[in-house]
Formats: C-alpha cells, structure tokens, sequence
C-alpha cells in the first residue's frame, strides 16, 4: 500500500512528506516533521472552550453574540489570519467589508514590506523548490531557521541533493550567514559566518552595494573591505543564489530600498533570489489574498466599495490610538505577541477570538469561539513561504468547525 502523506502547518515551510499514526482517532505518531511540527499536530494542551462573558455558551449563542458586536460596532478590527486556511481568509475579507472593518494581520509588523515588494516585482523571488535543484549560494540574513523552520536547511536550502546540485552540501553548496549573533544556522555556516552589530545591516547591504559597484566597501563597524570585497565575491560567482530574509534584517531596516539595491545590483553581475522566511503557515495567504482583492496586503480599512490603507490601518496604530470599538481576533494571540502598552487597549473593548487553543486573548475575550485546528483536524489550502500554494487534506474528524464555516455562520447572522 502506497504511504500516504500530510501536510504539517507548524510554520511557513508547510513540510508536505509527514505521515502519522492513529489511535483511536488522535494522532498518536507523527513521523518526519520537528518537534515544533509534531507540537501543532497534536492536539493544543489546553483546546480552546466557546464562552461568553467567562461563562460556557452554546456555538449558536457565540456567533449570534459575534454578529451583534460587529453589527453595533462603529469601527471593528479583523486581526490575525496567519494561521487560517486562505478560505478564511477570504470569508474574513468578505466580513471586513461587510461590517466596514479595519483588516490586518501579523504580517503588518514582520515580513510585510517584504512580501509587498515581492508582490510589486520590486524584488525577484523563486521557489524553494527550485533552490533544492539549483541553488549554490544561500545567504540566511537575520535568520536561524534551524530554530524558526526546523526543516528549512534539511528538505530544501543546504543539505539536500538537488538536480543541479547533485553532490550534496559540502561541495555544491555555499551557505553564508549574517546575523548580530552566532545562532544555530551560523554555527552551520561555519567560517561563513558574518557577524554584524545591532542595526548594521543597511550599512552592509550598501557596502556589498559599493564593493559589487567596483567601489571600495566601507562600514563603521570592524570589517575591513577585504573581508566584505571577500563576501561580494563569493556572491557575484553564484551561479543560483538566494536571500531568506529573517526577522532580524527586516526589523533592522526603516525601509527595504537598500535590500531592493542590492539585489538589483546581484541581478546585474550574478543570479539572485530572495525567499522571506514567513513564520505562521499561512501568513503569506492572507496578504496574497487581500492584494489581490485591494492592491494592498494588510492594514485596510473597508467602507463600502471603498478602500483605504496605510500605517493608521494597522492594528498597532488601532490600538495605540483607541480608533476601534470592537476586534475580531482569527488564529493570534496579541495580548501575548503585542507590546503590554498596547494589547492592554484590548481589554476596553469586546474581543472576540476564534482559535483551537486557549490563549491569554481567548481567556480575556468577550466571546470564545473554538475551532478545529487547520492541518491536522482541517483541510484547506494555504501559500508557503515561497509562495507556492499547498492543498492539505484534515488527519483525524472532529466535532469543531473549521475557521472558514465559522466565519460563513457569523455572515450569515448579519
Ligand atoms: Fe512543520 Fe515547519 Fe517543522 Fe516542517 S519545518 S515539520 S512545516 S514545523
């Protein structure tokens, strides 16, 4: 019997090879995924209850209760999206217009610009299949997947055999890393391993710029232009090279010119790609989604037909600014990721979550609406970091609707 494969959606590499065991209609085993992976698969350690007010409710109740609040809701919030099937997403876009709502997501405030840019044509993009067959040069910039997407370096950028690169890691690939601390993926990438202060990474970006120019690279910080002429080198020889943008370089930069400089510099003398290295599984659905119902990838606010954007849409400003009366809150947990200052503001006003597990949002909320967790209980479709979409099939049945039938019932009551 042929085996029969799953679709892990523990982060942003969507690893589509897992199988798993069952018992008696739980996943019991779950091979080939991290242990990040097989965390998510399982079920959550404390599933998420429907509540209003703290006190249990019936499913009906919560989404009448849901659509009352967005309904007498001047300005409501639609936050999260990272983690739901890109049919949510949808429906939750199809909500925001109806209830005139602010939409964002957790792209807003980590690799929006990025994903914006790539979307734009602003920067050159492949996929991560095609870096398993092609790629000699890796730069993992502000990143430590090794920690972040356990099976990024095994399954696609370094250590895998690939059609073009056939001799395996040592010898075909080069795997480079910048970053302000010497992480897993550094210890890696050996003595390829370029350690830059906190907030130099522009001031890199433009030296490898000037060296790449003929000019000489210089930085304020203790390396010298022979050893950036040295990593300039090494990527005008790539024959395939390719950028996975971490966190670490995107937070560094007010704004991604010179990231767009430099690549359109590599792209002159060399051959470059760039793969941002989006963290919730589907984040990068939820922003080719909305662009492509707006133009824009996060931080909207519907009226109508109409559509505005821009920082004051995004649910930090929100927030800080006490612009909205109401949030729906789909698959996050921003009184945990948000800054205190800020996620305070969302116990002045009704939250409701929509969430498998029970988080500190779910347990502050007005409403708690539990749902069946994407991947393992929930199938759907979603676009992996690279921006492949992936199809994934539910492992085991369960009793709790999916995010997208939710949002359908609470439409539906509108
Ligand atoms: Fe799941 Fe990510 Fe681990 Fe792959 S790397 S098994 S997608 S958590």
């Amino acid at each position: 019997m042929e085996n029969e494969y799953y679709v892990c959606t523990g982060c942003g590499l969507l690893c589509d090879d897992i199988e798993i065991e069952l018992d008696d209609g739980k996943v019991s085993k779950v091979n080939n995924a991290c242990l990040k992976g097989v965390a998510r698969l399982k079920e959550c350690n404390r599933p998420a209850e429907c509540r209003i007010d703290g006190a249990p409710a019936s499913l009906e109740d919560a989404i009448i209760e849901t659509a009352r609040i967005l309904k007498e809701a001047d300005s409501p919030v639609i936050f999260g999206m990272g983690n739901s099937t890109s049919q949510a997403q949808k429906n939750a876009i199809e909500l925001a217009k109806k209830t005139s709502a602010y939409f964002d997501d957790t792209s807003s405030f980590c690799q929006g610009p990025i994903v914006e840019a790539i979307l734009e044509n602003k920067i050159r993009t492949c996929t991560l299949d095609e870096v398993k067959d092609k790629a000699d040069v890796i730069v993992y910039w502000g990143a430590d997947p090794s920690n972040s997407h356990p099976r990024h370096l095994s399954k696609y950028t370094y250590f895998p055999r690939g059609k073009e690169r056939q001799r395996g890691w040592e010898e075909d690939r080069t795997a480079i890393c910048i970053d302000v601390r010497k992480s897993d993926t550094a210890t890696i990438c050996g003595d390829k391993f370029y350690q830059i202060p906190p907030q130099a990474d522009e001031e890199l970006l433009n030296a490898l710029t000037n060296g790449l120019s003929g000019k000489v690279p210089k930085v304020s910080f203790g390396m010298g232009p022979k050893k950036i002429l040295e990593l300039a080198n090494m990527l005008k020889k790539a024959e395939f090279g390719v950028i996975c943008v971490g966190l670490g370089l995107v937070y560094s930069l007010e704004e991604i010119e010179p990231l767009v400089r430099l690549m359109d510099k590599l792209n002159e003398v060399s051959n470059f790609y760039l793969i941002p290295m989006v963290g919730q599984y589907n984040m990068r659905g939820s922003n080719h989604n909305l662009h492509e119902e707006t133009g824009y990838i996060n931080r909207v606010k519907f009226t109508g037909n109409d559509v505005e954007h821009g920082a004051h849409c995004s649910v930090v400003e929100l927030l800080r600014k006490r612009t909205v009366d109401a949030a729906l809150i789909i698959g996050s947990d921003p009184m945990s990721s948000l800054p205190g200052s800020i996620a305070k503001e969302l116990l002045d006003i009704p939250v409701i979550t929509i969430d498998p597990c029970n988080t500190l949002t779910s347990r502050k909320a007005k409403v708690s609406i539990p749902v069946a967790t994407a991947g393992s209980e929930c199938g759907g479709t979603a676009v992996r970091m690279d921006g492949v979409e992936v199809e994934f099939k539910a492992m085991t049945e369960t009793d709790r609707m999916c995010d997208a039938e939710i949002l359908e019932r609470i439409m539906g009551e509108l």
